[in-house]
């Protein structure tokens, strides 16, 4: 089976239908309280990602894939030097692809060029599955780039890098979505994967907040970083940042133009800093 017909007829309509699973969830049994209407942000997330849709299609997914094929071709990359079985090299390259998006989303919000483009997905005045869409054309682009030289270092084989993006793409849905698990499941979960609640107190407009809890597959690299924050109840949260509250600022132009204006300070219209005292427990927040 070749990559466009295995996205196409496979990887595309198993996401979609888990979109589709998600929207239904997170409707039946919402985590927070929504503020604003739900229809139209999913319109709004849904079209202001057209670009990069394109983009994922066109470059996100065949460059690398072009790139793991090439190395594995010539031997090139970590992976490969190890000459590993093919039974521990595809779970290792799962692992370390995970590990290396954990740095990228740190740099998409520490290095302030990338925030530029992060920002987008970060104002959205709500949390839900279609948030997980919701990204800057310009940062899946760069996305694609650090893709590439990750695969190129670490050696990955092409079939590693289907299978990471198919389960981080779903991942990416899972943990934005609006959906209350039971408490005690979702304990057990976020002993080893990213769950919404978790992924909830990244989208906080508290600063110290949005900066913890980077990770996507898995949640032990917060937890290896200190960056792990799992204190606040999700009714507490306020989503989104605080340089940008008014809904009329956020329409799809504005978004789409957002990384190459001036960038806003983190703080709300009327000047304050949102804070809130950090409480000391490990254990996750309703
Ligand atoms: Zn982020």
């Amino acid at each position: 089976m070749t990559l466009p017909s295995f996205l196409d007829w496979v990887a595309n309509p198993l996401l979609g239908a888990l979109v589709g699973v998600l929207l239904l969830l997170q409707w039946r049994f919402p985590l927070r309280h929504q503020h604003f209407a739900v229809l139209r942000r999913l319109v709004r997330n849904y079209v202001m990602s057209i670009p990069g849709f394109v983009v994922v299609r066109l470059a996100m997914l065949p460059i690398p894939f072009a790139i793991a094929a090439w190395a594995e071709h010539r031997q090139v990359g970590l992976l490969n030097w190890l000459h590993l079985s093919k039974w521990l090299a595809i779970p290792a390259g799962f692992v370390i692809l995970d590990y290396a998006y954990w740095w990228w989303h740190w740099a998409n919000h520490m290095i302030p060029f990338f925030w530029r483009f992060h920002n987008v997905h970060h104002t959205d005045l709500d949390l839900d599955v279609t948030t997980a869409a919701r990204f800057h054309f310009g940062e899946i682009f760069f996305s694609t780039a650090f893709l590439s030289i990750v695969l190129l270092i670490g050696g990955m084989c092409p079939f590693t890098f289907i299978v990471f993006f198919v389960v981080f793409e779903g991942a990416v849905a899972f943990h934005h979505s609006n959906w209350r698990l039971p408490i005690g499941l979702e304990r057990v979960l976020n002993l080893v994967i990213v769950t919404p609640r978790m992924h909830g107190i990244h989208h906080s407009i508290v600063q110290r907040e949005t900066n913890s809890n980077w990770g996507t597959v898995f949640c032990w690299w917060d937890k290896l970083h200190r960056t792990l924050r799992r204190d606040i109840p999700q009714d507490a949260l306020t989503i989104g940042v605080a340089g940008y509250r008014d809904e009329h600022e956020l329409t799809l132009g504005k978004l789409w133009a957002l990384p190459f204006g001036k960038q806003r300070e983190w703080r709300l219209p009327n000047g304050e800093e949102p804070d809130r005292v950090p409480r000391d427990v490990d254990e996750l927040a309703e």
